[in-house]
């Protein structure tokens, strides 16, 4: 094993050797983590002082978050120039001396976010700087929700739909119940049958004020041919030279993986890019598209309202003509 591998790893997961869990490794991390760096300990001390407040939008709900340690994810740069520019933050050479991470079926490392949103939140990063890509890790990410369950979700983040190194490819873990619209979506009157692809079911969810497709299924090679044909549809429609705007988020119960898709046609709203007085500082990801908006300055956390949200997710994610084009363009 690679040297710089070798020192940064303390525990390990490949899914045969017999051992704990690997929520159980995570946690581990996390209070040796705590013990030992004392960043991280910080970041989770301030989300004791995180403040919250429910909207209720007229058929969904979110929660927005005053947490002022997301700043730097939330503002992060990630035209080519500034990413160019900057050492990567999730390349092992680069990590803050004390940080430690699970070694993940040999080309992951399982990190704990210095700057959590929720009590239990790692960044799962490849070993190598390679970019972030979805394609070629779609059997990854649904061992990882298999790997991750049941205590955490994992998700990702498109490129350019809000991950924050999209020059490193990584996934993110959170407690699973957390985000809203995992709740909104367990509500079955609340789904809307589109079709079988590669006969797995596929829901669109009604009333949430953005476009969300949803995916259940047991079998593993179905529901991976089931993702990589929406994510060929999205790339078709979108006409997306690159990877198409989404993000996902991806979950396993009583042998039932559940994949959660957020079509996107923009990454930041316009009120991000305000003259500095009117800027509100949004900048949704997965974790903003599942119903926590995050809001690292006060001001915004006080005046952002149900108008608000509602308009920013019309703008964000894709409109209902496109959903039905993406729709009619999947291959069976
Ligand atoms: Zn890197």
């Amino acid at each position: 094993m690679d040297a710089l591998v070798q020192e940064r790893i303390s525990a390990s997961f490949d899914g045969n050797t017999p051992g704990p869990s690997l929520s159980a490794l995570c946690r581990n991390l996390l209070e040796e983590q705590k013990a030992s760096w004392p960043d991280l300990s910080l970041g989770y001390e301030a989300l004791g002082s995180v403040r919250v407040r429910e909207l209720h939008c007229n058929g969904f709900s979110v929660r927005l978050h005053h947490n002022p340690g997301r700043i730097k994810s939330t503002a992060a740069p990630v035209d080519q120039k500034s990413i160019d520019k900057r050492p990567c933050f999730l390349c092992l050479e680069n990590l803050p001396e004390p940080q430690r991470g699970i070694l993940y079926r040999e080309d992951f490392i399982v990190l704990c976010n210095p700057f959590p949103i929720c009590p239990d939140h790692y960044t799962i990063a490849h070993i190598n700087h390679v970019p972030q890509s979805f394609e070629g890790t779609v059997s990854t990410f649904l061992k990882m929700a298999k790997d991750f369950s049941p205590d955490f979700n994992v998700f990702y983040n498109g490129p350019e739909s809000g991950a924050s190194a999209p020059d490193h490819l990584h996934f993110q873990a959170t407690a699973r119940g957390i985000l809203p619209i995992e709740k909104e979506i367990e509500d079955r009157t609340r789904l809307a049958f589109v079709k079988d692809v590669h006969a797995i079911p596929l829901f669109r969810a009604k009333n949430v004020g953005r476009e969300v497709i949803i995916m259940e299924g047991t079998d593993c090679t179905a529901i991976g041919n089931a993702l990589t044909s929406i994510v060929t549809a999205m790339k078709s429609v979108l006409s997306s030279p690159a990877e198409p705007q989404m993000n996902l988020l991806g979950s396993y119960e009583g042998n039932i993986w559940r994949i959660v898709i957020f079509p996107r046609q923009k990454h930041r709203p316009s009120v991000y890019f305000l003259p500095s007085n009117e800027r509100i500082l949004i900048s949704p990801g997965l974790v903003e598209m599942g119903g926590i908006i995050i809001t690292p300055i006060g001001k915004d956390f006080d005046i952002v309202n149900e108008e608000l949200i509602r308009k920013i997710y019309t703008e964000v994610s894709v409109d209902e003509e496109t959903i039905q084009k993406i729709l009619e363009a999947l291959s069976l």
